[in-house]
């Protein structure tokens, strides 16, 4: 019987290689790994625990929880998920409770840590498949229709397929798209309460799920951890500071403390009070996001997934959601009969991709007005009236 070619044959037979090892890349990797092949992912990070990873995930059951499933790890992600986590309670800057809700009433979308997230999928992987250390500085291709990616340490890796999935500074990007994200005009300013106690009037109504405190164009956003912890974000409307870098740590709290008094002047002394209960660090996380609508250019052998494709702020609750989504979609398109080569899978796979996120970005970009409204928390809580009175 003849074999005609497939892209199927071609992923077989191309060295893949996976940008980063953030939720997309870890999730690619497993979905290869569990048809039979070893992808080889290059992680910037020293190791698994070379820094903190942020807040709370909430896992939708069409995005994060199919690709849990998919993966075959639905069952360990339910030991660790919270459904809890999906209480939350809005409230005004006078600290008046406007809404509380189980949204959980709605969809079942538990939360996990993204640390813990981010370990399932590690030890879901043969350790070797994971290089640490290893920043990648640039993606090149070849004559040969190869790719020839660059490490900060001097070695170069060669792939047959490179899948991107290096988050918002994506090195692979320009080689598919001229766009770069762009600041959203809201910046967080993050802080943790490691162990509040029962004082805290922000961790008491944090609860086990979520605080929204909402004014006219600024937020007070506080989550419940796993450990127990509270991590409190601060969101303002401002303008970018060209001196700092995503997630930088500032060096000096008690200017945050006193800059942040300012900007909440008048606020309720309850909500303020979380201030000096802050026991760590602040940080600082401009929020960036790619245009809804993406035209890319002609490329073989290479595609984007995840934050690189398509990073946007975190008003939806959905960028996790769709960085694993696509991992599934990826794989399932590249093993799908009907594709006779690589690159004509991967097209099929990002028409897919970027016309789901058209809708994403759209509605995320609306969920950001209405949580920093110059009406304050009214828009907010007339959302979730309507949602409780909808059929
Ligand atoms: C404050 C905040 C809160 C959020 N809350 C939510 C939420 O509640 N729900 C939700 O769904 N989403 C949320 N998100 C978004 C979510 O975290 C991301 O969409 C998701 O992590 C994207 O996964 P990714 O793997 O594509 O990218 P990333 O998580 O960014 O992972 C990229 C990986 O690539 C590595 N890397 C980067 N550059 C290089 C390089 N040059 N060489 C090698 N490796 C590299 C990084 O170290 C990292 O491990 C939030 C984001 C922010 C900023």
């Amino acid at each position: 019987m003849t074999e005609f070619p497939s892209a199927a044959q071609a992923v077989r037979a191309a060295d893949i290689v996976v940008l980063g090892g953030g939720p997309a890349g870890l999730a690619v990797a497993r979905l290869l790994h569990l048809r039979g092949l070893a992808p080889r992912v290059l992680e910037r990070d020293a190791g698994p625990d070379a820094r903190s990873q942020g807040g709370s995930l909430d896992l939708a059951e069409r995005g994060g929880q199919l690709a849990l499933r998919e993966m075959g790890l639905f069952a360990e992600f339910e030991e660790l998920a919270r459904p809890l986590g999906q209480r939350l309670c809005l409230m005004n800057s006078d600290a008046e409770i406007q809404v509380d809700v189980d949204e959980a009433a709605g969809e079942y979308r538990p939360e996990i840590d993204r640390a813990q997230l981010r370990r399932l999928l590690i030890d879901s992987l043969p350790p070797e498949m994971i290089r640490w250390g290893a920043e990648v500085t640039a993606v090149t291709p070849t004559p040969d229709g190869r790719h020839r990616v660059s490490l900060a340490d001097g070695t170069e890796v060669e792939a047959g397929l490179v899948i991107a999935c290096d988050g918002i500074r994506s090195r692979a990007r320009p080689l598919v798209t001229d766009e770069q994200p762009a600041y959203s005009g809201i910046t967080f300013i993050h802080g943790d309460l490691r162990d509040p106690g029962p004082e805290s009037f922000v961790a008491r109504h944090t609860g086990e799920g979520i605080l929204h405190a909402v004014g006219d164009n600024k937020a007070i956003l506080a989550q419940r951890a796993a450990d127990r912890s509270v991590r409190v974000y601060f969101a303002v409307r401002t303008e970018e500071d060209p001196s700092r870098e995503q997630g930088d740590r500032f060096t000096d709290p008690a200017a945050v403390r006193r800059q942040l008094r300012e900007t909440f002047a008048g606020w309720s002394p309850d909500l303020l009070a979380v201030l000096d209960e802050i026991d760590g660090y602040f940080a600082y996380w401009p929020l960036y996001g790619m245009p809804a609508r993406q035209q890319w250019k002609q490329h073989s052998g290479i595609t984007l997934l995840g934050d690189a494709a398509h990073v946007m702020p975190p008003f939806g609750g959905e960028g996790v959601n769709m960085a694993l989504l696509d991992a599934v979609e990826l794989v399932n398109t590249l093993f799908a009969p009907e594709h006779a080569t690589l690159d004509d899978a991967i097209a099929v796979f990002e028409r897919a991709m970027l016309d789901r996120m058209v809708g994403t970005i759209l509605d995320t970009d609306a969920s950001g007005e209405m949580l920093l409204s110059p009406a304050g928390a009214a828009p907010l809580a007339q959302h979730f009236a309507a949602a409780a009175d909808a059929p």
